[in-house]
């Protein structure tokens, strides 16, 4: 499910309204600020992806988890400088990075 399908589902639901004429200028108007974001999705989408190797890392409890590397991983300096950083559990709802100290809960 990505936003497009979102945008491109609200449409159809959209053009289901504009069947019934009453709500015409709502849906007309609706229909420009789908167009908009449209637009500004695709931008967005271009951007945020020049390198389809690169891949977000996931979230998990405050760190990054990766599907190569078993433990969990210090969002602020995999973000800074690429590293993996593996951070420490202080206690059973606190880490801690050793490297930059941020601590994450
Ligand atoms: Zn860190």
């Amino acid at each position: 499910m990505t936003i497009f399908n979102s945008i491109e589902q609200a449409k159809s639901l959209l053009s289901q309204l504009s069947n019934t004429t009453q709500h015409k200028n709502l849906v007309d108007s609706i229909s420009k600020e789908l167009e908009t974001i449209t637009v500004f999705a695709q931008q967005l989408t271009k951007k945020s992806s020049p390198d389809p190797t690169i891949s977000k890392p996931e979230m998990k409890s405050g760190c990054y988890i990766f599907a190569n590397a078993k433990g969990f991983f210090c969002p602020n300096c995999y973000d800074n400088t690429g590293n993996k950083v593996a951070t420490r559990r202080l206690n059973s709802k606190l880490r801690v990075c050793p490297i930059c100290r941020a601590s994450i809960n």
